[in-house]
């Protein structure tokens, strides 16, 4: 059994021996994210498997969580699922990470380590949807009521749309008949 891995952790020796695991995380511990949830409660599930990408230590995994937010739409708190597949290829320097295969993140790793749970957390900052709601206006509850209009009152017949689509043609008639 291996001993936990502590960050930063030397992502050139995960990526030789493909070293592949599973981490849970407190949202809560979190300190950019925090700030958005509506309840410090959850964590985030993330999967991580090491391999090589040319001559780069690379990462792929995916992330998920339910992170609670508060719905703008009728202001209450709400989870929000998020499942985000993440791939990464780790440069030493800013220039080199340019130079990632295609299909990859290019992310610094200075002197070969990185921060896991910093990679986690922006996953999951750039997962978050930029306006949180429920997904159907049907979930939202109590504060802001959302009229829903009757059919029957918004029906317009096609006979009237026509007529109001064409008044500005027989109005140009009238002139050009002048
Ligand atoms: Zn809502």
């Amino acid at each position: 059994m291996q001993k936990p891995l502590t960050d930063p952790v030397d992502v050139g020796l995960l990526s030789a021996s493909r070293t592949a695991f599973r981490r849970t995380y407190v949202l809560a511990d979190f300190e950019r994210l925090r700030d958005g949830l509506a309840k410090d409660e959850g964590s985030a599930e993330v999967e991580f498997r090491f391999h090589a990408a040319n001559e780069f230590p690379a990462l792929e995994g995916e992330v998920r969580a339910r992170p609670w937010l508060v719905c703008q739409r009728c202001l209450n708190p709400y989870e929000q699922a998020v499942e985000s597949p993440f791939r990464v290829a780790f440069a030493p320097t800013e220039e080199a990470s340019a130079r990632v295969p295609e299909g990859y993140e290019g992310v610094v790793a200075p002197h070969g380590r990185a921060k896991l749970a910093e990679l986690v957390e922006d996953e999951l900052l750039l997962a978050l949807p930029l306006v949180p709601m429920h997904a159907s206006p049907a979930e939202c509850e109590g504060a802001v009521e959302q009229p829903t209009p009757d059919p029957a009152d918004v029906a317009v017949g096609p006979g009237d749309e026509k007529t109001e689509s064409q008044r500005p043609f027989a109005s140009l008639r009238e002139l050009l008949d002048r």
